[in-house]
């Protein structure tokens, strides 16, 4: 049998950042061969992500290298599951080796953002850009950092952090330890309980006969908006206030060429992403503005599986 050529080799990614483990085989060119999806079992990702890729192996020896996406720090330099609170067992076991013996392949591990990040650089709205920017705003937020084509991921791997910035000095406690991040303004929970709020003092939205009957999320506020509703409307509106300003500061300090925005809150479309641009238009250095396209993602929940699997292809290629 003939060793296939570097054009030739597949690459799996694997997500492991929700409730339900996504795996795909990607060729060289990011198409997607095959996709399975498993309950996770947070005890066993690492006999989880063996036998999913045993099984994509059974009928395909082109695959060379597996990308996984992880929902915590990953310190890529020493291969270290650092932070997760979602699955700590990463943190303790060294999932990276264990995962290289079980496989025998050669096993890359990110961050989650940064993963999704790269899959839109490489195959959704980041394309054709050099310097790109990815916030991901959906149950947390979280960014990236494109600089000349590769993920720029700091001293200890941890850049891009962007749900951590300080917008309000005098707000809430965030899960960080530090009070007021955009986190805990823009996030879908804190648009919700931001909503819930206010909704005491105007009952005349539609949103107030909705949370009669059940808890709403930051789902069918955007749904309530696009019917009309004034006060989810307004909402969305202050959200994209909070995010643009945040988008402003970024791009003032790094003059990224375009800024991909991504993560269910960004599925209210257009009345979240034009109040966005328009709040970076009026906060950010005006030069910089100009030199910035933003858009909204493309690839939606492809892009962490499909960018795992990129890392995965290129760090064999580099
Ligand atoms: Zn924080």
């Amino acid at each position: 049998m003939s060793v296939p050529s570097q054009s030739e080799l597949n690459f799996i990614g694997i997500d492991l950042s929700g409730a339900t483990i996504r795996a795909d085989v990607i060729d060289a060119e990011g198409q997607i061969l095959e996709t399975q999806e498993s309950p996770k079992e947070k005890e066993r990702i690492v006999e989880q992500v063996a036998h999913i890729t045993n099984s994509f192996r059974v009928g395909n020896s082109r695959i060379s290298a597996i990308g996984i996406a992880i929902p915590g720090l990953v310190n890529r330099q020493i291969d270290r599951v650092v932070v997760s609170r979602d699955l700590p067992d990463t943190v303790r076991d060294d999932l990276h080796s264990e995962l290289s013996r079980a496989t025998g392949l050669r096993v890359e591990i990110e961050n989650d953002a940064n993963a999704a990040a790269y899959g839109e650089y490489k195959l959704g709205a980041g394309r054709g850009s050099r310097n790109m920017f990815y916030m991901t705003i959906g149950q947390g937020i979280g960014g990236a950092i494109i600089i000349d084509g590769k993920l720029w991921t700091g001293a200890s791997g941890f850049a891009g952090e962007v749900g951590h910035i300080t917008i309000d000095t005098e707000g809430l406690e965030c899960t960080c330890g530090n009070t007021g991040c955009l986190e805990t303004v823009a996030s879908a929970p804190n648009i919700v309980r931001r909503a819930k709020d206010r909704l005491y003092r105007d009952n005349t939205s539609s949103l107030s006969r909705l949370a009669m009957n059940r808890d709403f999320t930051a789902d069918d506020m955007a749904r309530e908006a696009r019917n009309g509703d004034d006060f989810s409307l307004m909402m969305i509106e202050r959200t994209a206030k909070y995010i643009g300003t945040g988008v402003a500061t970024i791009i003032n300090l790094l003059n990224f060429e375009r800024v991909v925005l991504g993560g269910g809150v960004m599925d209210a479309g257009e009345l979240i992403l034009n109040p966005i641009i328009a709040e970076v238009k009026r906060r950010a250095f005006q030069p910089c503005f100009e030199a910035t396209q933003i858009v909204a993602a493309t690839l939606g929940s492809n892009a962490i599986p499909l960018g795992a699997a990129m890392l995965a292809r290129d760090a064999a290629v580099n």
